[in-house]
């Protein structure tokens, strides 16, 4: 084998499986069809719990710039409504407005500090595969060759390639009646409210930062980012054409969505600065994301509108996921089926994105009985319970995988710890960084330690208290931070003990 894993695209996916894998100990090889990283932004943010995740990675800290944990935004949109977030007590939506191209320098930063090889300029063009490993043919710079590895893992993108080598279906829906332009703009310092940040349009009235606003005629978008502003107007029923985009162009296009003129210029400071126009849009999920040795991820897995901004929320995780799973096959431990279960625990979160980004298609679409639609769900809002939900939703807190166990953290995200150790007090974030493993025991006589034996080379041992109130007495952590097990006896009993040696057997393969 020349490689372990090999890598088509170095997308923000791409690159962080890359990052997991070799924090597991596997260097995986990158091919990057493009010559260098695209000036193309898409994302503008991260949104959910994909932030907490990259903080128990330390990427939190680099992609702010702040070394304070990430906390969650007081308010966010749900097809163009507000949804207000400040009253929930454990507010699951975490943001974080940073543009994917820096999200890519990021990741490839580190990618490159662990080790990783990436090949730009080399395109995955064919591949076969047999019982030990997967042939794929490769277009460089300096001819074709071919590269034998263990895995290959689509992160190629919605028109993945990887994906249709291995004939996998991509069913769905393309939608083609909405254009949506937008372009970073300056927009005249007397039309800012100095209170909101948003706009005072004359003519019009005020419209609140970073909010889908719908009107009878389209969606209107005002998001003064702390370097470029973007405006953003989305249509239904008109024709995109294929002339070039211009300013002049998504100036019409908001004088019909607003019913008033917004007097912008173009922006200032260095580039690239966005100027976009996109028609209709897909929504498809793969028929499957495994196919023998080949896995896809990201994009190339599934598609869908990026109303909310869920895409890396989905990608990143699915990514955190496979990562240690993939490692664990190569290094000789996985348990029998550990690798499918990438696909059973996230195709149901992709199921979720597409089918709330659904909703939201069409909680903004124009028309009377879209409007009484949303007159009736702002009344449900009012319940907090129903804005948790929907939080819940969009943030993919709601996303509870199937291992055994009847712990109620048991198959959730841990929670944010923070442990008092021999060596001070640490956030659990900060332990994580290493993607390892962990059993915490928090009992007071520390008690867990020998549930590790044959196993101490997979999993780690963290010793501690915590003053923090209504937490387990012991959470057994996957590399993703799952929790795979958890009690809440001060004093586990023989029973418990045996439940811990079944999570870890199911989680990290039998002992050694
Ligand atoms: C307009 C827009 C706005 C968006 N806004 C948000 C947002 O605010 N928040 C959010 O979370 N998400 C957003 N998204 C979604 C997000 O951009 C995508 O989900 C994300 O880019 C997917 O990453 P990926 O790595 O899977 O694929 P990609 O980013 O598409 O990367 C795939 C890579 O593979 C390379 N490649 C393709 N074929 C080959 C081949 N044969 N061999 C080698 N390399 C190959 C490509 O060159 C590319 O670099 C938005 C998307 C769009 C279009």
């Amino acid at each position: 084998m020349t490689a372990d894993v090999v890598i088509a695209g170095a997308g923000p996916n791409g690159l962080m499986l890359a990052c997991e894998l070799s924090l597991a100990g596997v260097r995986p090889i990158v091919l990057e069809r493009l010559p260098g990283r695209t000036e193309e932004n898409r994302a503008n943010g991260l949104v959910g719990q994909v932030v907490r995740a990259l903080d128990r990675r330390g990427l939190y800290e680099r992609l702010s710039g702040s070394a304070e944990p990430p906390r969650p935004a007081p308010a966010f949109v749900f097809g163009a409504m507000p949804l207000d977030l400040s009253r929930l007590d454990d507010n699951p939506m975490y943001g974080l407005a940073v543009p994917q191209r820096r999200i890519e320098q990021v990741l490839e930063e580190r990618a490159l500090e662990l080790g990783v090889e990436i090949r730009r300029g080399h395109e995955l063009t064919g591949l076969s595969q047999d019982e030990d490993g997967v042939t794929a043919e490769i277009a460089g710079p300096e001819g074709t060759y071919r590269l034998r590895t263990r895995h290959l893992v689509g992160a190629d993108g919605g028109h993945s390639v990887t994906r249709k080598l291995c004939g996998i279906g991509f069913p769905g829906v393309t939608r083609d009646d909405s254009v949506s332009r937008g372009a970073h703009v300056t927009v005249p310092a007397e039309l800012i409210d100095p209170v909101t940040g948003g706009l005072n349009v004359p003519g019009y009235g005020p419209i609140p930062p970073f909010m889908h606003h719908r009107t009878d005629h389209g969606l209107f978008v005002y998001a003064p980012f702390p370097t470029r502003t973007l405006v953003n107007a989305t249509e239904w029923h008109q024709d995109g054409g294929d002339q070039p985009m211009s300013l002049d162009e998504l100036r019409e296009s908001v004088r019909r969505v607003l019913g008033v003129d917004l007097p912008f210029g173009p922006p200032e400071g260095p580039g690239p600065h966005q100027l976009r126009r996109l028609s209709g849009g897909n929504t498809r999920l793969a028929e499957r994301f495994r196919d023998g040795r080949v896995l896809l991820l990201g994009d190339a897995a599934h598609v869908h509108s990026a109303i909310g901004g869920p895409g890396l929320n989905l990608g990143l995780q699915d990514a955190i996921n496979l990562g240690w799973k993939l490692a664990a096959e190569i290094h000789g431990w996985a348990p029998p089926g550990l690798l499918d279960t990438y696909e059973t625990e996230r195709r149901p979160a992709a199921e979720r994105v597409v089918m709330h980004t659904q909703a939201q298609s069409a909680l903004i679409a124009p028309g009377p009985e879209v409007t009484a639609l949303r007159v009736l769900l702002t009344e449900l809002l009012r319940d907090e319970r129903t804005t948790k939900r929907i939080a819940d939703m969009m943030s993919g807190a709601d996303i509870r995988y199937d291992l055994e166990g009847t712990h109620p953290l048991t198959g959730r995200p841990a929670p944010d710890l923070v442990l008092e150790t021999e060596t001070g007090s640490v956030r659990l974030a900060e332990l994580t960084r290493t993607a390892r493993p962990l059993l915490i025991d928090l009992t007071p006589d520390a008690a867990l330690a020998g549930a590790l034996d044959g196993r101490r080379d997979r999993v780690d041992l963290v010793t501690a208290k915590t003053s923090q109130a209504g937490l387990p007495t012991a959470l057994l952590l996957r590399p993703d931070c799952y929790v795979a097990w958890a009690s809440d006896s001060p004093r586990p009993d023989a029973k418990e003990h045996d439940t811990l040696r079944t999570a870890l057997a199911s989680a990290f393969g039998t002992a050694r």
